[in-house]
């Protein structure tokens, strides 16, 4: 339980860089240089497990090893199960190809008329602009392509892309994606969302980036006037577990949202790390509480070597069926599966209804009782029902 104990009031502070001045410490180009990159770095900080060094020696064939200090220090290094390590440092599973997963498992490329924009749904675009991130998620859905491990050799043209995006007026929204859009220096973001504000068709951008997350420290008032500027810009953040919502991510979110941000969270369900009903919802809470409403919760991509991080989508459903009713409405997060192969976001719900027919619906509520609903039908009543449990059939 101890990784859900409310630390949202709590800064991180500098943790294994103590002797880094704070000027230094605050500088996200610091971070980024100073970012945790091999096993060499890895074993000063802390002792590998044997099934991390055998993640750690495949990773530079697969997605590149990267963590920023800041971040690095989440990580518990007495615990091989911390979930913050989970997610960021490779483990053997990353080496095995099981059934069913695939370089490209929704199919992007296919859905891709020009290099950087996958083009699925008929009103708006995904327009991945990098293939950087300031760090890399073990079970990242793009992991053919960011970091460029694979030699996949992504270059992302942006003027190709603004052409295609001006060319399509059924285009309106916009989905800056990657790899990570706020790695972008602030001079080519302005100009991209400047690019993209001046086509008429387009009336939503949105940006998707877990930096607010891996480096706070890049949300700065440089970069929110460029998001006031041009706004409303919303963002999709990233957190899969409340350890990561610290103070310094709750500073960067009120920072954003004072500029104008609406922001939604985007987890993805993972085994080990966020497959509790418990952790889910200290997690959503704790969103709320730093103005970020969740957003989707993803059953995992099937990517190649991430079986190890595969949770059973009815452990999926179940923990939407404790938070629905169970707590704040804007707490719960909408659950998809991304069909294999290009099918687009497909809700998952739990079932609450029972049955319908021409003359009710049978349902039951959030504490599993039964209740229904007249559908159609003559009306027999000849006055309001004053009965205060009509519709109830069965508490259970
Ligand atoms: C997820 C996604 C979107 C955005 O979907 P929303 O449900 O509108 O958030 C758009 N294009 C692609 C290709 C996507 O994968
Ligand atoms: S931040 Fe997003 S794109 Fe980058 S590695 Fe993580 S999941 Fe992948």
């Amino acid at each position: 339980m101890s990784y859900i104990e409310d630390k949202s009031e709590w800064y991180e502070g500098q943790g294994h860089w103590q002797h880094v001045p704070a000027e230094q410490w605050q500088d996200w180009t610091w971070q980024l240089k100073n970012r945790i990159t091999n096993r060499e770095q890895l074993e000063h900080y802390m002792t590998l497990t044997p099934d991390e060094k055998a993640g750690v020696a495949f990773a530079g064939q697969k997605l590149a090893l990267s963590i920023t200090p800041y971040f690095f220090n989440l990580i518990d290094r007495d615990d091989p199960n911390c979930p913050i390590r989970l997610q960021m440092i490779p483990r053997e599973g990353e080496t095995k190809v099981s059934a069913g997963e695939m370089l490209d498992s929704l199919g992007e490329d296919e859905h891709s008329p020009v290099s950087g924009v996958v083009h699925r749904y008929p009103d708006r675009v995904l327009f991945l602009v990098t293939d950087r991130c300031a760090a890399y998620c073990r079970y990242c859905t793009r992991s053919r392509m960011v970091s460029n491990a694979q030699d996949y050799n992504f270059h992302p043209e942006y003027e190709q892309g603004l052409r295609y995006i001006e060319s399509h007026p059924e285009i309106r929204d916009v989905l800056l994606s990657g790899g990570d859009p706020l790695l972008l220096s602030d001079r080519k973001l302005e100009h991209l969302l400047a690019r993209l504000r001046e086509i008429p068709h387009v009336e939503f951008i949105r940006i998707g980036s877990r930096i607010p997350v891996f480096l706070p420290q890049r949300i700065t008032p440089k970069l929110t006037e460029i998001f006031k500027k041009y706004g409303p810009i919303w963002m999709s953040i990233h957190v899969n577990h409340p350890r990561e919502a610290t103070a310094e991510l709750r500073d960067a979110c009120e920072r954003l949202s004072f500029a104008g941000v609406p922001l939604g969270n985007q987890s993805v369900l993972l085994a080990g790390v966020n497959d509790d009903a418990d952790v889910m919802k200290a997690l959503v809470h704790r969103l709320l509480r730093m103005r970020v409403r969740p957003y989707y919760l993803y059953q995992m991509d099937l990517i190649t070597g991430g079986s190890h991080f595969k949770v059973d989508v009815r452990k999926g459903l179940e923990i939407i069926r404790s938070l629905r009713g169970h707590t704040t409405g804007y707490a719960v997060p909408q659950y998809v599966i991304d069909a294999p192969g290009g099918g687009g976001k497909v809700p998952l719900n739990p079932d609450y209804i029972e049955q319908i027919t021409d003359d009710e619906v049978v349902f039951r509520n959030y504490e599993g009782n039964l209740h229904r609903y007249p559908l159609g039908g003559e009306s027999t009543a000849t006055a309001p029902s004053q009965d205060p449990n009509y519709g109830l059939i069965d508490a259970s």
